[in-house]
């Protein structure tokens, strides 16, 4: 449901007569709630009692929902604004958002953290101290789900001691009917469930669970508006990431994504272009743009021929040092970008573009709607066009049916390409999701065997590459001390590869040179070229 549908549906709310059936929403198709009774029905909200707890609906997950795509348009609205009468609603408490998942996670974060001082709450580092706990969840994987019931589990003493504390849990994982049930049924001290399309109503769904102590959900499995000029907390102030679109339509057959994130729709360029500048008028060196696809970029605009190429080559002209931009998806990626990125300047070299397999047959089974030879022609193109790019990638193993010959298939291609890095994974089957339906067929023994001879191939070709770099002299993005030692900082190449290196504290913060002395496993050591060049 987006923000005018809400609205609209608000408007011709009536009370529910129990004897209306036709009006009531049926619950019990979703939710377990034998035992429970209906309390209250009112303004499309239902109230239940399970467990001794009042639980209000507001909207609640639907997966089958979540998958389907309209044709109505995306509303574009331009103003975030807090009622005057939920202002101030924070003054004296304290707000803690544990995080999980990707960078659209964390962003989201940023963006929550925002809303929260907007209210007038402050931030705190510890959950003890805390007066509102979030946990942005992540239901990529079956571990991002198990971390945070474990961390649910843990939180359940401190509620007991201080019945005050409101406790919420937003996120992909909120989007799944399994996960809501769950809490449901075995963790009742939550008081807060919300999805990924409503981020934008916390001030709202705060105070609702402040003023009935009930648990309150409200997951939209329709996707939102692209709603602009939301309020943000950056975590540092050299890289920033922006979000360019939300939502996924590829519904690649293992992934939740698309039910979870809705369909796509891509800000307009102008508001993107206008937040770039303003990061850089405010000293940040680096930018990351954001989006499930970032490759499909534009595809939704319905009175605009534009791209991810058009939107770079318009970012290029912004005085900022790096811009990245993550994920790719190999299918929509078009010649048009390539040309753009092949300009070099801000536009940097490192591109990931995850393949997930090297074998056609699993990749069709994967509904990925590309081949091992159009991947490999991608990146010959890519190659071609910008002969240092640095590729990074995406593997899954043991996709079900996948045979030791297609596996083959992949190392041969993980050879071919020579990737600088990957992220591997062990595949494992998603509540929803149409693979979940496959027989699970590959032994786990056999998955392992498979990812352990994957992983050895990705380190052997990572050494190799980062051996190169040893006399070179790279531009490093220094961020700040290494972790493992405070008398060393440590940046980032250009092409994603950490290095670390002594220089004096003034240079955190700047693009600098730097020549690599020592590669090891991971990362480099080097030293700071005599005199320091700030290269932006
Ligand atoms: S393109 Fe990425 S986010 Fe979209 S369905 Fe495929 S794996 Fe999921």
């Amino acid at each position: 449901m987006n923000e005018k549908q809400r609205l609209e549906q608000t408007a011709q709310i009536k009370t529910v007569d129990s004897s209306d059936k036709k009006s009531d929403k049926d619950y019990s198709k979703y939710f377990d709630f034998s035992g429970a009774k209906v309390v209250k029905q009112e303004e499309g909200k239902t109230t239940y009692r399970l467990s001794g707890r009042n639980i209000t609906i507001n909207d609640a997950p639907d997966l089958a929902e979540g998958k389907r795509r309209g044709k109505e348009s995306i509303n574009y609205i331009d103003q975030f604004e807090i009622s005057p009468e939920l202002k101030g609603m924070g003054q004296g408490k304290k707000f803690i958002i544990n995080t999980y998942g990707c960078q659209m996670n964390e962003h989201d974060t940023e963006v929550m953290s925002g809303i929260f001082i907007q209210l007038g709450y402050e931030p705190t580092d510890t959950v003890e101290d805390a007066d509102v706990i979030l946990l942005n969840t992540c239901a990529i994987r079956e571990n991002a789900e198990n971390k945070v019931f474990g961390e649910i589990g843990h939180l359940k003493p401190l509620k007991k001691e201080r019945p005050d504390l409101l406790i919420g849990v937003c996120g992909c994982m909120s989007q799944e009917e399994s996960v809501v049930n769950k809490i449901l049924q075995k963790h009742h001290f939550i008081d807060m469930i919300f999805g990924t399309h409503n981020i934008h109503r916390l001030p709202q769904i705060l105070n609702e669970a402040y003023l009935s102590k009930e648990m309150v959900i409200e997951v939209w499995s329709k996707e939102g508006d692209v709603i602009e000029n939301l309020p943000k907390v950056r975590k540092g102030s050299i890289k920033g990431w922006v979000n360019i679109m939300y939502g996924c339509d590829k519904f690649c057959t293992y992934c939740i994504v698309p039910y979870t994130r809705g369909k796509e729709r891509s800000r307009r360029p102008e508001e993107i272009i206008h937040e770039v500048r303003h990061l850089a008028s405010q000293g940040y060196k680096e930018i990351t743009l954001l989006g499930q696809n970032v490759n499909a970029y534009g595809k939704d605009f319905e009175d605009l021929n534009y791209g991810l190429g058009d939107l770079m080559e318009e970012l290029s002209k912004i005085d900022i040092p790096r811009i990245r931009f993550t994920t790719s998806h190999p299918r929509d990626f078009d010649d048009r970008l390539i040309e753009v990125l092949a300009k070099g300047g801000n536009l940097l070299d490192h591109i990931h573009l995850p393949v997930q397999s090297g074998s056609s047959e699993i990749l069709k089974l994967m509904a990925r709607k590309y081949s091992r030879e159009h991947y490999l022609e991608l990146v010959g193109k890519i190659k071609k066009a910008i002969p240092n790019a640095s590729l990074t990638t995406d593997i899954i193993v043991g996709f079900p049916n996948e045979t030791d010959e297609q596996f083959e298939e992949t190392m041969s291609l993980y050879r071919e390409v020579e990737f600088d890095s990957a992220y591997t994974f062990i595949y494992s089957p998603r509540e929803g999701t149409p693979a979940a339906k496959m027989e699970d067929n590959i032994p786990m023994e056999v998955k392992k065997e498979r990812l352990q001879r994957l992983n050895s191939l990705v380190n052997e070709i990572s050494a190799k590459k980062l051996k190169e770099y040893e006399g070179q002299v790279v531009e490093v993005l220094v961020e700040g001390e290494s972790k493992n030692n405070p008398d060393v900082l440590a940046g980032y190449t250009s092409k994603s590869k950490l290095v670390n290196f002594r220089a004096p504290r003034s240079v955190i913060g700047k693009v600098i040179k730097v020549r690599i002395i020592k590669a090891k496993t991971w990362t480099l050591d080097g030293e700071l070229v005599e005199e320091m060049v700030e290269v932006n």
